[in-house]
C-alpha cells in the first residue's frame, strides 16, 4: 500500500459523489434536498453524515447506495459513473457491493433470525456464510427465534448480519440507533467499528446524534441539503465510551 508524507496509508476511494442534486415535488412545493453534493468515500474508514431531521442525509445516503438517483450529478464507482447504470446493473451493484442497515431493522416479521439472513445470502450466493455473520454480531444463539422474540438492540444486530451476508465492501447505516435505547444503541456502534478496524469494511453512518460522530474517522456536516463542513478526526473516540 503506498504511504504519503506522515507515513499513513493512502486509503483507496471507494466511491466518489460529484454535483449531487435532488429536488422532491415540483413549483410552490419543490423541497430541494440536495444541491450540490460532493463527497468521495475511503476504503476501511468510518464516516459520520451528521445533520438534524430534513437536511437530506437519508436523501444521500440512498443515491450512493443505488436506491435512488440524483437529478443531476455522478457517482463514480470503478471508473465508471453508477447514475448511468441500467435496472440490471443496479441490481447487481446492489447486490455486491453495500449493505442497508435502517433504523426500522426492516426484517420479515413471518421468518426467523436465521431465514431473514438465509434469503439474502441465498440471493448473493453466499449460504455457507449465516452462521459467520450471525457469530460476528454475538448472535449465534438466538438464531431461530423471530423478530418478535428479539429486542430492538438484537433485531438491528441480525439486519447488520443480513447486511454482512453479502459480503459488501460497503455498509449504508441510516440512524442504526435511532429506534434504540442507549445501551443497545451503543452495543450497535461497538459492531459497525469492529467491521471497520477489523474487516477493513467502510462504514457510512448517517446520524443526528452529535456525540455519535465522535467516533468517526471522518465527519461530514449537512444542512438544507448541502453538506456545510467536512473534517477528519484527529481525537477519535471509541464508540464504548460514547455517550449521548
Ligand atoms: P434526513 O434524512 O436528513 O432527515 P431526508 O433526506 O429524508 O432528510 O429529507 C430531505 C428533505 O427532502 C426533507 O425536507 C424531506 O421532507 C424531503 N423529502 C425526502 N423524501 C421525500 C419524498 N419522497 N417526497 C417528498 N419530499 C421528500
Ligand atoms: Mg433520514
Amino acid at each position: 500500500m503506498a504511504v504519503n508524507k506522515k507515513s499513513e496509508p493512502i486509503k483507496k476511494k471507494l466511491l466518489e459523489a460529484k454535483h449531487l442534486y435532488k429536488t422532491y415535488g415540483e413549483g410552490d412545493n419543490a423541497v430541494r434536498a440536495l444541491q450540490d453534493v460532493s463527497l468521495d468515500i475511503y476504503e476501511a474508514e468510518l464516516l459520520v453524515i451528521l445533520g438534524s431531521s430534513g437536511s437530506g442525509k437519508s436523501t444521500l445516503l440512498n443515491m450512493l447506495g443505488c436506491m435512488d438517483k440524483p437529478d443531476g450529478g455522478s457517482i463514480i464507482f470503478e471508473g465508471t459513473d453508477i447514475c448511468d447504470y441500467n435496472d440490471v446493473q443496479l441490481t447487481a451493484f446492489r447486490k455486491n457491493n453495500v449493505g442497508f442497515v435502517f433504523q426500522s431493522f426492516n426484517l420479515i416479521g413471518e421468518l426467523t433470525a436465521k431465514e431473514n439472513v438465509t434469503l439474502t445470502a441465498a440471493v448473493n450466493n453466499h449460504p455457507s456464510i449465516v452462521e459467520e455473520v450471525f457469530a460476528q454480531v454475538g448472535l449465534k444463539e438466538k438464531m431461530n427465534k423471530y423478530p418478535s422474540q428479539l429486542s430492538g438492540g438484537e433485531q438491528q444486530r441480525v439486519s447488520i448480519a443480513r447486511a454482512l451476508a453479502k459480503d459488501p465492501q460497503i455498509l449504508l447505516c441510516d440512524e442504526p440507533t435511532g429506534a434504540l435505547d442507549h445501551e443497545s444503541g451503543k452495543q450497535i456502534l461497538i459492531q459497525l467499528e469492529k467491521l471497520v478496524r477489523e474487516q477493513k469494511k467502510t462504514v457510512v453512518l448517517v446520524t443526528h446524534t452529535q456525540e455519535i460522530a465522535r467516533m468517526a474517522d471522518r465527519l461530514i456536516r449537512m444542512r438544507d441539503g448541502q453538506i456545510i463542513k467536512e473534517e477528519v478526526n484527529r481525537k477519535i473516540t471509541k464508540a464504548e465510551k460514547i455517550e449521548w
